[in-house]
């Protein structure tokens, strides 16, 4: 596979392959473009960031740290149960999100006017 490393703005092109059962990855400048490539072929995560309107204010939230790409659908269905009321820029409201080992923070406050 390809992809681009987005570990800093330099943005390298990676290919990463499967030889002899180890992964390798070329393209990268760095070993954090190797690490990055390796996580990208074996286990793929993303921070999720989402919003939540309850009809009179926006909130926007974010994952403390990547998750799992294959669990983000069954992460944004936990975060719309929330009922979120007076939550302030840097309130946890949920903590452990799934048992993945991350919060879940509001990074955003929009009220209607
Ligand atoms: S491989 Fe290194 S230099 Fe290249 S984009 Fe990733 S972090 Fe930056």
């Amino acid at each position: 596979m390809e992809t681009v490393c987005i570990c800093c703005p330099i943005g390298c092109r990676l290919k990463i392959e499967k030889v002899d059962g180890e992964v390798r990855v070329s393209g990268n400048s760095c070993p954090r473009g190797k690490a990055y490539g390796i996580t990208e072929y074996t286990s793929p995560k993303r921070v999720l960031t989402t919003s939540v309107n309850t009809g009179t204010v926006t909130y926007t939230l974010k994952t403390t740290d990547a998750i799992l790409k294959e669990k983000l659908f069954d992460a944004i269905a936990e975060i719309k149960k929330l009922k979120l009321k007076n939550y302030n820029l840097g309130d946890i409201v949920i903590k452990n999100l799934l048992n993945l080992g991350v919060d879940v923070v509001i990074t955003g406050v929009l009220k209607e006017v």
